[in-house]
């Protein structure tokens, strides 16, 4: 059925909408490039419509035409994304969620927003009242809470509470459904895995409740090793060390700080280092520990007030962006190693083509080591095989190089996630082919 789209604008007055093509492009996109696979597939998809609800009942009107009329609809926040996840295969409507940006209500270490709202902004407000957000990815200034559930896994903060769906990260979400008279869900606790990190392929998230942290005066601190192992054991055993209260531990092989032209200052050499956030009361505690493994610290952002960067932003996938910004034929991985060792021998058998970053994180109780390594791309084929090797030798990859849910980091089908699509999208039109298990039934 072709889709009359000057009916459709007339039906979404008096909603916002965009219709310039260049506009429309630019809202249709996310950094899908950072993957030389998904380049290609997705450079020229663009959607029909760009709509911006800035109420909840224009959501559920926009969901209503969409069903009426058959249109598909991509749910866009920031399209921080790295997998293509918000980018319209179909063409169809894209709906910016950014301008639902209410904050509710923040009390008791508890925040309730609307899901368009940056983590930046909802944090400004927290603090205010001596609370942080539990975790953040490194694009936490401009990225949506509703983008970093549907599409995030997890980030600064992870080191001490694990990943977003983990059990007790998402207390309550409000979601707009595209059944044949679409309506308003609310889900709570377990519940929220149905929709949480789905690539929005079910169900419009409009309004969260998320509990949040106790906030401190966090420093940003550099430490530089004389080797790669030394400051890899040392991420280890300040992730384990229970008295150091920290934020970040983000580890760097040579030459990967050569890439972060603007601490040049710090790194001159390339170093193998640690980038951290680190309470201040801990830092006499961190600096007895970076004694031990003979590192050095070489940046303290309490002693440099002239400094005007922000550490965050050179880890988690910050790293691959600024490296990128270098050399654009890097690409990246995103592995759970589980131990010390793992690393280790990945790091001796791959060299210089597969450059180490890791971010500690807790997963299951324990901190583990996690990367995201740097890969100097060649073709399609060694890119494949440096991802089975490390499967084949025990390392845990969620591929960044697929916009399918089950092919990224799930590996399964999830039948919660599958049976609740069934439920509120029935005629299967949030994010086309990006749950495979839908399609293959359908
Ligand atoms: C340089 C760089 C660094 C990054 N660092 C991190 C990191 O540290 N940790 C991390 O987890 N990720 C990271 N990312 C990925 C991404 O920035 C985050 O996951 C971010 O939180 C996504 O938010 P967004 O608002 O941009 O979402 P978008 O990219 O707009 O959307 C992400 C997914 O969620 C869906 N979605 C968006 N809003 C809704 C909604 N209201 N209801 C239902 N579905 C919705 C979209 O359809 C899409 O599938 C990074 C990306 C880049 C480019």
């Amino acid at each position: 059925m072709t889709i009359d789209y000057q009916l459709i604008i007339q039906e979404l007055n008096p909603i916002t909408i965009i219709q310039e093509a260049e506009k429309i492009k630019q809202l249709s996109l996310d950094y899908y490039y950072f993957s030389p696979i998904l380049e290609p597939k997705l450079k020229e998809k663009t959607a029909d419509l760009v709509v911006i609800p800035t109420t909840e009942e224009e959501v559920l009107k926009i969901a209503q035409i969409c069903v009426k009329y058959k249109i598909p609809l991509t749910v866009r926040g920031a399209g921080t994304g790295n997998y293509g996840q918000c980018i319209p295969l179909n063409g169809g409507i894209v709906l910016d969620m950014s301008e639902l940006r209410k904050i509710k209500w923040i009390k008791s270490g508890i925040a309730c927003v609307e899901a368009g709202i940056k983590m930046s902004v909802l944090e400004r407000e927290t603090k205010k009242q001596g609370w942080e957000l539990r975790m953040i990815p490194s694009t936490y200034k401009i990225a949506t809470l509703g983008g970093f559930i549907g599409g995030g896994s997890g980030g600064i903060g992870s080191i001490n509470y694990g990943q977003l769906k983990d059990r007790g990260n998402l207390h309550r979400v409000r979601v707009v459904t595209l059944e044949n008279e679409p309506r308003i869900i609310e889900l709570r606790g377990d519940e929220t895995r149905q929709i949480n990190h789905a690539y929005g392929t079910n169900g419009i998230i409009t309004e969260l409740e998320i509990p949040l942290a106790p906030s401190y005066n966090w420093v940003d601190v550099i430490v530089t090793f004389q080797d790669f192992i030394s400051a890899l054991k040392f991420g280890q055993d300040l992730a384990d060390s229970d008295g150091i209260n920290k934020k970040l531990i983000s580890i760097h092989a040579k030459p990967i700080s050569n890439y972060f032209t603007s601490l040049k200052s710090y790194l001159p050499n390339g170093e193998d280092c640690a980038l951290l956030m680190i309470e201040e009361n801990s830092l006499f505690a961190l600096e007895d520990l970076v004694k031990e493994y003979q590192g050095e610290i070489t940046y303290r952002q309490d002693l440099d007030l002239k400094s005007n960067f922000n550490l965050i932003e050179f880890t988690w996938n910050h790293t691959t962006f600024h490296a990128r910004n270098i050399d654009a034929n890097i690409t990246y991985l995103q592995t759970f190693f589980f131990s010390l060792e793992k690393v280790e021998e990945m790091y001796n058998y791959f060299g210089d083509e597969v450059m180490m970053h890791i971010e500690f994180l807790r997963v299951g109780g324990k901190a583990i080591p996690a990367g995201l390594q740097l890969v100097k791309y060649t073709n399609e084929t060694r890119l494949n095989e440096i991802i089975k090797y490390h499967e084949d030798n025990g390392a845990f990859i969620a591929n960044p190089h697929t916009y399918i849910l089950e092919d990224g980091g799930r590996k399964i089908i999830e039948p919660e996630q599958l049976n609740f699509k069934k439920k509120v999208d029935p005629y299967g039109l949030i994010n086309q082919g990006k749950m495979r298990s839908w399609d293959i039934d359908n």
